[in-house]
């Protein structure tokens, strides 16, 4: 493949996320050596989430989908050599994965595509020949995830048909669905930040089907996730530069030299890999590196809306850990999605507690007077209105989860937060919108046009970490070349 790097050169991953640490890993299987920055001083990105008062505080991994034996993340893990040093626990043994709480009727997704089958019948048992069409489309989505072409990214079966690209919105109409079911359907596709009139069927039947096959907690959390990420890197003999990011990528015209961190020293590379959003990989570049329209493209592309995340501390006889996860929403008469809160309770942390997690819409005009402000410069008007706007989320989940007296807030963070903590415009939560009208625009970002640079991360295939993780293996595939990456990864995946 042109472009590719078949023998092992030197390679330098910008970012320490869960996108650039698993393309460290399959780089450094191969034989390559690599090079991780990450600007921040705690590496893991939104997976590794942060400490507070000795509670494990998750950003970016509340729960993970088909780690089931044989399935498709247990598959990638088990590549990079992860899965044992992961505290995994299966969720959905009392029937309930996530509980859709809406103002008329509650639904429980539970494990197994036959049992949520069974639950929307029994819901909607007036759209029999509706639950029938989809269910189809559900279980033609599960081969997929399980064939081994997803995988590798190789023959007739790497790609889903044309079909898989209707929108969710005009697929459920024209089934002539329910409002109810309409909304029941959606809550997939809004959690991957994508409205169901604009999201492909392809990336919603991915994220539900995934959590359907099995859903997964980490015991420790994301912090735990990120170590044992770092620490199979470094075992690996991968070198983890920390609080020192990459500040240019060299480049010699339209060939990549290497990366300038924050620090001045200058890092040789033919290969660098920017695991952040797109816009900032392109940041990274100096002026006339890039072509002008792919400049243009990147800069042309819309994202998904932020998140305003709350985490508390709960005495434990107050709140107990509830086993599953909640989704408060909020619909149109006419099935559309207007407001979603995610909800979960855990014992995790400081014995006696609860630590609870409130994840609602970023509200971004709420802390635009604070846009210009950097994090920790943004004064006590910032912090009180935090609070209140915390308190508020807490008070609002009082009835579902009933009194939380003298709840202890550990953390708020706000659109703000991520856009400087990670590097997302605007604070984007899942990075690049995957939405209909962005299919070409945003297909195949992992190649650039520059040699030597190749993106990883989130935005380049799919969000969420079975995305992401999928999306670090075809960036191995472009740098390996398809020859080299059929013989010693795709073989090996199957
Ligand atoms: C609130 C929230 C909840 C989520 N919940 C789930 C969930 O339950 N399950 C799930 O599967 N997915 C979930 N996701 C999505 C998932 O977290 C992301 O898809 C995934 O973590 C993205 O990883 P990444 O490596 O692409 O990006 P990031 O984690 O953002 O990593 C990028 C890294 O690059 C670093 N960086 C940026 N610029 C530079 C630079 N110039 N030099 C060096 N380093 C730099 C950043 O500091 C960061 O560490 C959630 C996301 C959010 C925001």
């Amino acid at each position: 493949m042109k472009g590719a790097f078949p023998e092992p050169v030197p390679v330098v991953v910008i970012g320490s996320g869960v996108g650039g640490l698993s393309t460290a890993i399959v780089l450094a299987l191969a034989g390559y050596p690599v090079t991780v920055v990450e600007k921040n001083a705690r590496p893991g990105g939104l997976m590794g989430g942060y400490h507070r008062k000795g509670f494990p505080c998750d950003v970016g991994v509340h729960y993970l989908g088909a780690l089931g034996e044989g399935q498709i993340l247990r598959r990638l893990f088990d590549y990079l050599g992860i899965t044992d040093a992961l505290d995994l626990e299966r969720m959905g043994r009392g029937g309930v994965i996530d509980r859709y709480i809406f103002d008329d009727r509650v639904f429980d997704l539970p494990e197994g595509l036959d049992a949520y089958e069974a639950n929307l019948r029994a819901a909607f048992p007036d759209e029999g020949g509706q639950i029938t069409g989809i269910m189809a489309r559900l279980r033609g989505a599960a081969g997929l995830l399980g064939s081994a072409g997803l995988l590798t990214g190789e023959g007739a079966e790497a790609g889903p048909s044309s079909a898989f690209f209707d929108l969710l919105g005009d697929f459920l109409d024209g089934l002539g669905c329910s409002p109810g079911l309409k909304a029941v359907l959606s809550i997939p596709s809004c959690w991957i930040g994508v409205p169901a009139d604009q999201c492909p069927v392809f990336y919603h039947h991915m994220a539900l089907v995934s959590y359907l096959l099995s859903s997964w907690r980490l015991a420790g959390g994301g912090p735990e996730m990120a170590a044992v990420l770092i620490d199979r890197f470094q075992e690996l003999g991968g070198r983890l530069i920390s609080g020192n990011g990459a500040a240019e990528v060299t480049t010699e015209g339209r060939t990549v030299t290497g990366v300038r961190l924050a620090s001045g020293e200058t890092l040789t590379a033919p290969v660098v890999v920017g695991a952040v959003h797109p816009a900032a990989a392109l940041d990274l570049l100096p002026e006339g590196a890039a072509p002008p329209l792919y400049r243009k493209r990147i800069g042309g592309l819309r994202n998904t809306h932020s998140i305003l995340g709350v985490q508390a501390a709960v005495d434990a006889d107050a709140l107990a850990e509830i086993p599953h996860n909640i989704f408060r929403i909020r619909r149109e008469p006419d099935g559309s999605i207007v407001d979603m809160r995610f909800l979960q309770a855990r014992r995790m942390g400081r014995k006696g507690e609860t630590l609870l997690s409130i994840l609602g819409a970023g509200r971004d005009a709420l802390w635009e007077p604070w846009t210009e402000t950097r994090t920790g410069r943004r004064g006590p008007e910032y912090a009180a209105l935090k609070k209140e706007t915390a308190m508020g989320m807490i008070r609002d989940a009082e009835p579902i989860l009933g009194p939380i007296p003298d709840p202890r807030i550990l953390d708020v963070y706000t659109p703000l937060t991520l856009r400087d903590w990670v590097a997302t415009p605007e604070g984007s939560a899942y990075g690049v919108l995957r939405s209909g009208d962005q299919l070409f625009s945003a297909a195949l970002l992992s190649k650039t046009p520059i040699k030597g640079l190749f993106l990883a991360g989130q935005s380049v295939l799919a969000p969420g970490v079975l995305g992401t993780v999928l999306g670090a293996f075809v960036a191995a595939r472009f740098i390996l070349g398809p020859k080299r990456y059929r013989a010693e990864i795709a073989e090996n995946l199957k």
